[in-house]
Parts: structure tokens; sequence; C-alpha cells
């Protein structure tokens, strides 16, 4: 008997794993349904992962962009916040298996589960590379990112040595879909209209910004027209794109690149940074196993069109790691299947009826290029430059968590449009250090002496 009939009894409960779009669109989905949800995420809060990029590059502050998962959901008076990464789920008990915070093991019963535990990223079998090149998926990624970069030219600043002061002037950017295209675009920005006026031995337009991608062009899920538009921009901006491009290297010092013609060339880079693709997490793998489901190549399982697995009508997988119909990984994609996920639960302990099966509305993507330029594609509409700019800026608007985190981006971006203004570049000393370890460690070398005032070549 697929119906629940256990309301007035005990609530029914819902696991749901994970607080991102996927998680956070089923629990609302279920906010007047007569259960016990636990929302369990090993970070504490719900991410807005489209403007990482903007942390990443000194915009926008990390508590704009995430919003703590208890705020969020604190009138959902039937969820439970709970802060622990799911390391098993014992599908035959019903129980999802988590470390909390100390490594104490806890089980959490369950009589329907939803996944929506997101991608990682994917280095394609070279995971050596992630020590050198990070990679952009979580917070801690772009505090990581925005250290390097501002390092960058702090380094630059003191280093004696024009060789050691050009590697760190170059900055490379393996991927050119759009997280690779903002990353890029932003740092030819923020050397050319935030930093000009502020090192005195360098000239900080004179970064080098270089990306590099197997395929033949930017963006080229925007289709050839946008993607033209944006390559046009990105050569405007300065950055050096190199495409037919597969990366066999990565080290301290720069990376190692086989070009169209099977040459490999040398490219030294102070800075790497990877925005290449994206793989399930391991525990996809464990669930896939453990129930008996398939996963497709970049490891998300394969679903049926209720979203759930084969012969589990209690578990349901959502946003970036369900595969279905071939549908991108995207935000939309993500709030649409957990809010159907919600809603399926919701029938089967109410009515008993089942819902037609998942339908993706594509509501159109958008990527920001420069200042004031971006493309958006929706449907058969497709706009680039300033009327693209605007689309990106309502659709970040109208889906950026959180009114204050509303109102606190747009004024943060109005003062970066109109002054050039980046105001989130702080890292700490140890974080220097940190930088100078990574850097100096494998070659055993000194780390720059040069002092401010002292002239550079
Ligand atoms: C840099 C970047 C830029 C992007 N730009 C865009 C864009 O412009 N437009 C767009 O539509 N989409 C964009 N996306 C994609 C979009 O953000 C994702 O499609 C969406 O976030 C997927 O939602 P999700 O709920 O499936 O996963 P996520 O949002 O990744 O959430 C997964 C959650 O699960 C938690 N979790 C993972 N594993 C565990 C575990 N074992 N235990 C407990 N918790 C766990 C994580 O902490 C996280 O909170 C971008 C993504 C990135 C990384």
């Amino acid at each position: 008997m697929d119906r629940i009939a256990r309301i007035g009894v005990q609530p029914h409960r819902v696991v749901i794993v994970g607080g991102g779009f996927g998680g956070l669109f089923a629990a609302q989905a279920l906010r007047r349904s007569n259960v016990a949800i636990t929302l369990v995420d090993r970070a504490q809060h719900h991410l807005f992962q489209p403007l990482l990029y903007q942390v990443a590059t000194g915009i926008l502050s990390e508590g704009q962009i995430a919003a703590p998962l208890r705020d969020v959901l604190k009138r959902h008076r039937n969820v439970e916040c709970l802060l622990a990464e799911v390391v098993d789920i014992d599908v035959a008990a019903r129980k999802v298996v988590a470390l909390r915070p100390g490594g104490e093991r806890i089980t959490l019963p369950y009589d329907d589960l939803i996944v929506a535990a997101g991608v990682r990223q994917s280095y394609f079998g070279h995971d050596e590379f992630a020590q050198w090149a990070p990679g952009l998926k979580t917070i801690a990624d772009a505090l990581t990112i925005r250290r390097k970069v501002f390092g960058a030219f702090e380094f630059a600043e003191s280093a004696t040595d024009p060789d050691e002061q050009r590697r760190w002037l170059t900055f490379a950017v393996v991927g050119a879909g759009p997280t690779g295209v903002e990353l890029a675009g932003q740092i030819r920005e923020l050397a050319t209209r935030t930093l000009h006026a502020e090192f005195r031995h360098i000239r900080p337009e004179d970064a080098r910004v270089l990306m590099f991608d197997g395929c033949s062009a930017p963006l080229t899920s925007f289709g050839p027209k946008l993607s033209a538009k944006a390559a046009a921009v990105l050569r405007d901006l300065g950055v050096e794109m190199h495409f037919g491009s597969i990366v066999t290297g990565v080290d301290a010092e720069g990376l190692d690149v086989r070009d169209q013609a099977g040459t490999t060339v040398r490219h030294e880079a102070g800075t790497v940074l990877w925005a290449a693709g994206v793989e399930a997490p391991p525990l996809a793998e464990m669930l896939a196993k453990a129930a008996g489901a398939v996963q497709d190549r970049a490891g998300r399982i394969e679903v049926r069109p209720d979203l759930t697995i084969p012969g589990h009508p209690e578990i349901a997988i959502v946003g970036d790691m369900m595969s279905l119909h071939k549908l991108p990984g995207v935000a939309e994609v993500a709030m649409q299947s957990g809010l159907y996920a919600g809603r399926r639960i919701r029938h089967r302990i109410g009515d008993g009826k089942s819902l037609a099966p998942f339908r993706y509305y594509d509501l159109g993507s958008a990527a920001y290029l420069a200042r004031g330029n971006a493309v958006v594609s929706a449907g058969p509409l497709r706009f680039a430059g300033f009327a693209g700019w605007l689309g990106w800026l309502f659709i970040h608007i109208a889906f950026l968590t959180g009114f204050r985190n509303r109102v606190g981006a747009v004024l943060t971006w109005a003062a970066a449009f109109t002054r050039d203004a980046r105001r989130e570049r702080a890292f700490t000393t140890q974080q220097i250090e940190r930088l100078h370890d990574v850097y100096d460690a494998p070659r055993g070398r000194d780390r720059p002496t040069n002092a401010p005032g002292q002239s550079q070549p």
C-alpha cells in the first residue's frame, strides 16, 4: 500500500538531505502538511551559488549570499534543522546515518527521504590538481579564491624577481562555462578598474587572464549567437582565450596544456582556478549501490518521472544530484524538482493520489560578462549587453534568499557599478602565511622580502 495513514497517530517523518535550492523548496512545499521534517545539512547556511564568483572577486560579502538555514526556515514549524554530514543511508531499515560536528554518529528514521545533496567539483580523475587550482562550490572555496586573487597582486608588488612578478600577475581559469567566464571577466575588471591606482611597483592592469577549455567557444550552452557575443566581450576585457585545450598538469607555478595539434605548452601562472566540471559526491554512489539505482556518467542518480528511485517510492532525488531527461544542473531545475518532491509527499499522505510526472519549465539562464553587460537566454528570447544585464539583475534579485540580502546586494552593486568599488578584499596575516606555505613548500625557497617603497625594475 503506497498510501501512508499515520496522520493523527504520529506525524509522517520526512528527512531532507541538503539545504540547497532542492532541499529548501521541498521543505517549502510541505510547509502546511502534517509531517515532521528533519533537514540535515553539513553547512549551516543555504548558499546562493550563482553569486559565489562575486564573493571570490571582492564585490559581495559571504553573508550576502549565504543565509542561515534556521533563519530561512524559522516560520516552518514542522521543520527541524540539523547540522550534520550524512555518511550512509540504510535503505532497508529506512534510516539516514549522519555524523554530528565532533564525530558522533546519529541515525534519523524516515518514512520519506528526499536527497538533495548537489554535486562537487570534478577534476576529471586528477584530484591532485585541487591543491593548486581551487574550484568554486562553497563559501570556503570563494574565500580561498579571494585571498589567492588579491594575494597575488600583493606578492607581485613585493617581488624582486621580474619573472616571479610576471607569474603572480598571470591568472589561469580552466573552464569557459558561466563560472569560468564570470571569474575571468571579473579578474580583468578588478585589475583594470579597481586596483589600477593602488600599487606603486606593478601595473595591475597588466595582469594577464588566460582561459582554457576543451570546447571551441565560451558559454556554448547559450547558443552560437550569445556565445560569440560573450567571446567578443571577453576579448575586449583582455581575457586570452585558448580553446580546444586540455589541461594535463597543474602545480604551484602554473599549468601544462595540450593544444589541438597535440603539443603540450607550459604556462606560468601564480593563480590557477578550476571551473571545468562537476560530478556527484560519494553519497550518490553509496545510495545507488544500496538501492540498486543506476548512475549516469557524472555519477548522478537516474530517477523515474516522479523523481523517485526505481523500487523505492519513499526515496526521491532532486536537484543537481538527479539524472532525468538530461536536465541541466541549474538552480531552476533544483527548485522545481524540490517543489515537486514535496508536493508528491503531500499528495501521498493526503488523498493518496499520485501526481502527474515531473515536468520542467525552462525559465532561462543568465551569465554576467562585465559591468553593465550580461547574456540571458529565456525560451526563444536572447538578450545581450545592457538589456542582458537588466535581465541578469532582475533574475538575481528575484531569487536571492532573504529580503535584507536583496537590498544589501542591490546597494553593493550600485556602488560597484558607479564607483568600481570592491569592499570585500580583506584577508588575515595567517591566510597570507598559508599562501606562502603553499607556494614555497614544494620548492623550499625563501619568501619574497621586498619592502614597500623599494623600486622595481
Ligand atoms: C559557482 C556556481 C555558479 C552557478 N551559477 C548558476 C547560475 O547562474 N544559474 C543557475 O541556474 N545555476 C547556477 N549554478 C548551479 C546551481 O547553483 C545549482 O544547480 C543548484 O545550487 C543545485 O541545487 P541543489 O539543491 O541540487 O544542490 P546545492 O545547492 O549544491 O545544495 C546541496 C546541499 O547539500 C549539502 N550536502 C551535500 N552533501 C551532504 C552530506 N553528505 N550531508 C549533509 N549535507 C550535504 C550541501 O552542504 C548543500 O547545502 C551555479 C553553481 C555554481 C557552483
